[in-house]
């Protein structure tokens, strides 16, 4: 795929970061399909030349983030090829990139893309006020994020009713109602919340 036509994936200012990001390299870009268990995914391939893939439905600025952090794996092993996947080196990288193309995002997601960029995790879902920022107009009428609710109140999960037992230090203890067992759910887990009649 050429890169062009990733221009209409993205924000405005996005395209002259990724041309010399891409540089000399050899990526095969692929706008996937929407996955639920990744939101993109960087593979070095047998003949030297990259693939990454990207799911086709995210908002402009998250797809270039997820891109920025595909290619930050293309570009930290470029170096130095034995590092570990999202290791120091990929997150001394990724957070260059972050700096270097922040005036791509909107200025309502700078500060939280700065915060981010001091230490980059590997799963974007770790930084609440992102998740939030991309996913709150997502947000169904009855669905809510777990840390909105109160202990020992009830929710739906997959059409399984659940009550929270415990707020854990980051995530909460909640107990499936049918079965009687115990689930860790994180914080920004999104469930149903319990319309009391
Ligand atoms: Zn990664």
């Amino acid at each position: 795929m050429s890169i062009q036509i990733l221009q209409k994936y993205l924000p405005e200012l996005a395209f002259p970061y990724l041309k010399k990001w891409f540089s000399a390299h050899k990526i095969h870009i692929h706008v996937s399909r929407n996955r639920n268990s990744k939101l993109g995914d960087y593979q070095r391939l047998k003949d030297g030349s990259h693939k990454i893939s990207v799911n086709h439905n995210l908002d402009p600025q998250l797809f270039f983030f997820v891109l920025t952090h595909e290619l930050a794996h293309l570009i930290a092993f470029d170096k130095d090829r034995r590092i570990a996947p999202h290791g120091k080196e990929w997150k001394l990288t990724f957070r260059e990139m972050l700096l270097e193309s922040l005036e791509v995002y909107t200025e309502e997601l700078k500060p939280h893309i700065l915060q981010f960029s001091k230490s980059p995790k590997a799963n974007f879902m770790a930084s609440g006020p992102i998740v939030k920022f991309f996913h709150i107009n997502n947000l169904s009428e009855n669905e809510v994020f777990i840390e909105e609710l109160l202990v020992e109140d009830s929710f739906l999960y997959h059409k399984q009713i659940y009550i929270i037992r415990q707020k854990l230090k980051k995530n909460y203890l909640c107990e499936n109602l049918d079965t009687g067992k115990k689930y860790i759910f994180k914080a920004l887990a999104k469930v149903e919340k319990i319309v009391k009649s």
